[in-house]
């Protein structure tokens, strides 16, 4: 895995740069959630579930089957908000599914582990992006707060943050000179 921070804040990106709005926070905060979900699979793997398997950590909860059952089961809760307030159902729907598979695409890119199910469960095969620059966050708090999980959060800043941080920077900028044309 990629560390629970690195995924929430790109699910957050991902949420201010789908639902730009200010009044759709409440939002941003359900893609991060939805991007660290994945990794609930870590229970199993401390239960003694086979990494390899199934249910195996990085396998079906993070296949892109699992992001598009998050995004159903998130366009159906949002149906509970006033009309007025729950941003276009499609919209929400891909920001969410785009949320939850962005944690396996994050995942393909450590250097570690096994790699990701993303076709689970109808092709087992773990995959790896050729490009794999983020270190791999060890699993467990206690491990995370060593010397180690400091590493990992440094080249998750650079990975992941930092580009987080060029697109929202790009899409003021974007938001700004569109403000000025109208
Ligand atoms: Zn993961």
């Amino acid at each position: 895995m990629a560390s629970a921070f690195a995924h929430a804040a790109l699910g957050a990106t991902l949420g201010k740069l789908i639902l730009p709005e200010r009044r759709h926070w409440p939002y941003w905060v359900a893609a991060a959630a939805c991007a660290a979900l994945p990794d609930v699979d870590a229970l199993g793997y401390k239960l003694g579930v086979p990494y390899e398997s199934l249910w195996g950590h990085r396998g079906l909860t993070h296949s892109l089957l699992a992001a598009a059952l998050v995004a159903a089961v998130g366009v159906l809760w949002s149906r509970l908000a006033r009309a007025g307030q729950r941003p276009a159902a499609a919209r929400l729907g891909l920001l969410l599914f785009l949320a939850t598979a962005s944690h396996g695409v994050l995942d393909a890119m450590t250097t570690g582990g096994l790699g990701v199910a993303f076709f689970s469960p109808w092709d087992l095969e773990r995959y790896f992006f050729g490009l794999r620059p983020i270190k791999v966050s060890p699993i467990g708090i206690k491990a995370f707060f060593s010397g180690r999980g400091l590493r990992v959060l440094a080249s998750e800043a650079v990975w992941v943050g930092l580009p987080c941080l060029v697109l929202l920077g790009l899409q003021r900028q974007l938001a700004k000179v569109q403000r000025k044309r109208f």
